[in-house]
């Protein structure tokens, strides 16, 4: 029995246990993780990792001894399969029974698969884990042709490193413009333009048939119309499914991820979750149930839970910030722009650095800032007041965003315009 018990050992289950500690917590604390390693960054997994930029050793939360020197007891290559809250219990796969005094569910999710002939075929890739990508860069060597499946971040990243290493990469979107479920139509216009200019054969409004098949491996892609594309490669990235199932089958609200109020708490009693897999009202997307899938939630989330357990009554209300690197450019987006009714360029995309401004009903509600450090840092003031900028004057690339803020913060007639309400249908991130 451990007195707090974290199943998942990603951003946040390593962060929540940080957090426990940091706070001086001394009860006994375990991580348990179907994987093999110790918790490790995911971003860069499609970014400087599979670049080969960086080792495993670097991507690491902490060095290997930091859990053991710390108390935490990681249990590692170990999957729950079922949640006894009545026993305050949990099985693992290898039989083991585990009682806690408090869960934290930071499962995360699990790829979307394909569900095409050839789907499992081997050379058919996802991009979450250490292991995939390992298993990615084994076979590289051998490959000339990748076809990318997905133009989320995922999908982007994983072909911007491929172009880098001179393979030929073509990317399909079902939808007709990369990014669109995450972000406005100039910044998609602005990637898209990116990756035809670094060599990538980018087509939008393109179905998958099925995986082509040769000697046992995928030997290409045939798409909804008939045309074949050769490649020894196939990297899926069209989203994830929360990994929940053990805890809605014990009983817990939800359905696209586990239901959570301000301080995580799921409906089971002293069973929390966090990151990827939690719904949660956030009043950045209007007060609707999101989940956000970013380390910046993750992490947050984490520590929003740990102070509900240790008896603090701090709910999650953290801005949501994200990042993206895809050849020299560096994405940095605050606030959540779904829902937006206004989109602002600000600077001209052509010049590599430049922000998109999103509005709902005359408020700042997020910003897309590519190569521009400065708009990201400044514009997270509007965000976070939700204040109301002028379309004209959120353009003008000669004001800064901290003047714009400042001025709106103390207008002529005093009044403070801050405010944040807004219904917008339920949004998944990323
Ligand atoms: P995870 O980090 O996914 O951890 C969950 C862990 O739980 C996993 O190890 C999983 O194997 C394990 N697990 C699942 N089910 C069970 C079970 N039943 N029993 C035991 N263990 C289980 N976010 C950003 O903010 N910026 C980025 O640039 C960015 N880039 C990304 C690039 C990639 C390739 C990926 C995959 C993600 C990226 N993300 C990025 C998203 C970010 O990594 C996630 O939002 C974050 O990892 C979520 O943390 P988590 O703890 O909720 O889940």
């Amino acid at each position: 029995m451990f007195d707090v018990l974290i199943i998942g050992g990603g951003h946040g289950g390593a962060a929540a246990a940080l957090a426990l500690r940091q706070k001086g917590f001394e009860g006994s604390v375990a991580i348990v993780t179907d994987e093999p390693s110790a918790p490790y960054e995911r971003p860069p997994l499609s970014k400087e990792y599979l670049a080969q930029e960086k080792t495993f050793d670097r991507i690491l939360i902490r060095a290997e001894t930091y859990w053991d020197d710390r108390k935490v007891e990681l249990l590692l290559g170990e999957r729950v399969i079922a949640v006894d809250p009545a026993h305050r219990q949990v099985q693992l796969r290898s039989k083991k029974k585990l009682g806690y005094g408090s869960l934290i569910w930071a499962a995360g999710g699990a790829p979307r698969r394909l569900t095409c002939s050839g789907h499992d075929l081997p050379g058919v890739h996802s991009v979450r884990t250490r292991e995939d990508v390992d298993c990615m860069m084994a076979e590289l060597p051998d490959v000339e042709s990748v076809v990318v499946i997905g133009g989320g971040y995922i999908g982007l990243e994983a072909a911007a490193v491929l172009r880098k290493f001179g393979k030929q990469v073509t990317l399909l979107e079902a939808l007709d413009r990369v990014l669109a479920r995450v972000a406005g139509e100039p910044l998609s216009r602005f990637y898209e333009a990116e990756h035809r200019a670094h060599g990538v054969d980018v087509r939008l409004g393109t179905t998958v048939d099925c995986i082509l098949e040769k000697d046992g491996r995928a030997s290409g892609v045939r798409l909804a119309d008939g045309q074949d594309l050769p490649a020894q490669m196939v990297v899926v990235g069209i989203g994830i499914s929360p990994s929940v199932a053990p805890l809605l089958e014990a009983g817990a609200a939800g359905g696209n991820g586990v239901a959570v109020d301000g301080q995580c708490r799921t409906s089971l009693t002293d069973v929390y979750a966090i990151g990827d897999c939690a719904l949660h009202r956030n009043a950045f997307a209007g007060d609707a149930e999101v989940r956000l899938e970013s380390v910046q939630n993750a992490a947050d989330q984490a520590a929003v839970a740990v102070q509900a357990i240790l008896g603090g009554a701090e709910t999650y209300k953290a801005v949501p910030w994200f990042w993206s690197n895809q050849y020299d450019l560096k994405l940095q987006t605050v606030g959540f722009s779904l829902g937006y009714d206004e989109v602002v360029v600000r600077g001209a995309p052509q010049t590599r650095s430049f922000t998109v401004a999103y509005l709902r009903q005359g408020r700042v509600i997020a910003f897309d800032c590519v190569n521009n450090t400065k708009d990201y840092v400044q514009g997270k003031a509007l965000v976070l007041a939700g204040m109301r900028i002028s379309t004209d004057q959120l353009a003008d690339v000669n004001r800064p965003l901290k003047e714009l803020a400042a001025e709106a913060a103390s207008p002529a007639d005093g009044l403070v315009r801050t405010g944040r309400r807004a219904s917008v249908p339920p949004l998944i991130r990323r």
